[in-house]
């Protein structure tokens, strides 16, 4: 039978506030288990919890971006389970007074789509649970509480998205919203931006919703893509073969690249939500609320836009570039010194980001500034170095963080552009092949190519490549 694929996705993000968000314990990774605890955040009897107005601002910063409503009256509420790493037992969220409501992302146009409108059913806030960590062959597990409390932003789709493809747009435009906001790290390896998948798959033409599958444990938006493709498969074998698809849980294992169930889901009435007494229902002035949206930075759809019409850049390029926030400074910084923008985008789009791919690393931690970008590609223009030797300059001062204009200087690594010079070297070659030169006059036109390489190999690839061909056919032609 031919399926359609129905996806929703939950985001939750941890946002990068100084202090936890019910309690003043700091946020800070990596810290020794369990010493940035206190009451409030141990859940002991008699703590209260305050609201961190930060990451208030952040939430209503990230719902604005997100084209979100912001709800007249918001409320807070216990989300009552028991696991060992929860110590009050409830979770203090949001249930039906989120922080935000009806949104939109819009993902863009790519090889494999057409632009989308995604929408955003809500946007809330909630406290991070702490970290269970189980010792190999120990026979026993420990919990760090310093994640308990941690601010998270809930971010849900509506059941919106039509192909695993789809969810991966729609994750790498959301995280790109989310990077220029500076409201978090967004590092999935560091779990402060995780991904839970709900999918479901209903015969071509039903209107029904069919049985959603939730999945989880997914580190990178590469892994969503393969859990979701996997169960799109794994879900029509059931059907076709008579079976009934039950609401669940499952796992999925990046190493085996398969889903696992985990456990049946639970419905919104097993956690006993109710409002959470210590913390009354509050109500955002308007004016406060436009006051953050005029602040708002550009973003990355207002941003692509731009660069097509102020820069001329194609809408591939722009998205590329303007996709990381601190690309498209890096960008920009470069284009206000150097006019030729498709060359300077070609050498981002290339070599710059391919490096900082492949070392994890961001363009701050680039030796090369925007400025020596330029001043490089202004020498390729002016012929003093070659496109090929700028490639080869560039990936130095990656490497050894020395200036490009250094490395040009002390290696003495200018081309050859003396026509003067150039004629000398063209002589040489000439009188050292008679026999190409005889063959290039009497009509075997790619006898050229064998000069020009021999007069590369005398110069060491210096030469300029126009330069040496003007003279050298000059040259040929002259003593017919
Ligand atoms: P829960 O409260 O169990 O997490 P929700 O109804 O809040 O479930 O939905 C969670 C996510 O699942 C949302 O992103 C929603 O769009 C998506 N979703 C709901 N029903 C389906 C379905 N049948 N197939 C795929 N996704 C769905
Ligand atoms: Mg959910
Ligand atoms: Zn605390």
């Amino acid at each position: 039978m031919n399926y359609e694929t129905v996806i929703g996705l939950e985001v939750h993000l941890q946002l990068n506030t100084v202090t936890k968000v019910f309690c003043g314990c700091s946020t800070k990774f990596g810290q020794k288990p369990n010493s940035q605890t206190c009451p409030v955040c141990l859940g002991l009897p008699g703590s209260l919890p305050v609201l961190n107005e930060t990451a208030f601002l952040f939430g209503i910063k990230v719902a604005l971006a997100l084209n979100c409503g912001i709800q007249s009256l918001i409320k807070f509420d216990r989300k009552n389970y028991y696991y060992p790493d929860l110590p009050k037992n409830y979770q203090i969220s949001q249930y039906d007074m989120p922080l935000a409501y009806n949104g939109f992302v819009d993902i863009p146009a790519n090889l494999t789509g057409l632009p989308k409108r995604i929408r955003i059913l809500r946007v809330h806030l909630e406290e991070d649970a702490g970290k269970l960590i189980h010792p190999e062959r120990e026979g026993h597990s420990l919990v760090d509480l310093n994640r308990t409390g941690i601010p998270l932003l809930e971010i849900v789709t509506e059941p919106d998205m039509n192909s695993p493809q789809e969810a991966y747009d729609y994750l790498t435009r959301l995280k790109s919203i989310l990077e220029y906001l500076k409201v978090s790290d967004c590092d999935m390896e560091k779990g402060s931006l995780r991904c839970d998948a709900n999918i479901s798959i209903r015969p071509s033409g039903e209107s029904k919703l069919g049985t959603k599958i939730e999945l989880k444990n997914m580190n990178t938006f590469k892994g969503v893509k393969s859990s979701l493709e996997y169960e799109v498969k794994r879900q029509a074998t059931v059907i076709d073969g008579g079976e009934k698809l039950f609401q669940e849980t499952r796992l999925w294992d990046a190493d085996k690249m398969i889903t696992l169930s985990m456990r049946s889901k639970e419905e919104a009435t097993d956690y006993r939500y109710f409002p959470e007494p210590d913390l009354v229902p509050f109500s955002v002035d308007k004016a406060f609320i436009e006051k953050i949206r005029q602040r708002l930075p550009e973003l990355p759809e207002a941003k692509i836009r731009r660069f097509m019409k102020d820069y001329g850049l194609s809408e591939y390029d722009s998205n590329v570039l303007a996709g990381q926030s601190e690309i498209a400074e890096y960008f920009e910084r470069c284009a206000q010194v150097y006019e030729n923008r498709k060359a300077i985008a070609n050498w981002i789009t290339g070599d710059i980001m391919a490096y900082l791919k492949t070392q994890g690393a961001s363009p701050a931690d680039l030796g090369v500034s925007p400025e020596s970008l330029a001043a490089l590609l202004k020498m390729i223009d002016k012929g003093a170095i070659s496109g090929k030797m700028a490639k080869e300059i560039l990936s130095e001062a990656i490497e050894t963080k020395m200036a490009p204009e250094k490395i040009i200087a002390d290696k003495g690594l200018s081309q050859i552009s003396d026509s003067g010079k150039l004629e000398e070297i063209v002589m040489q070659v000439i009188s050292k092949n008679e026999r190409s030169v005889k063959d290039y006059r009497s009509g075997k036109k790619n006898a050229l190519g064998y000069l020009v390489g021999q007069i590369m190999k005398e110069t060491k690839g210096a030469a300029n490549p126009e330069i040496v061909n003007r003279i050298l056919e000059k040259a040929l032609e002259a003593r017919q």
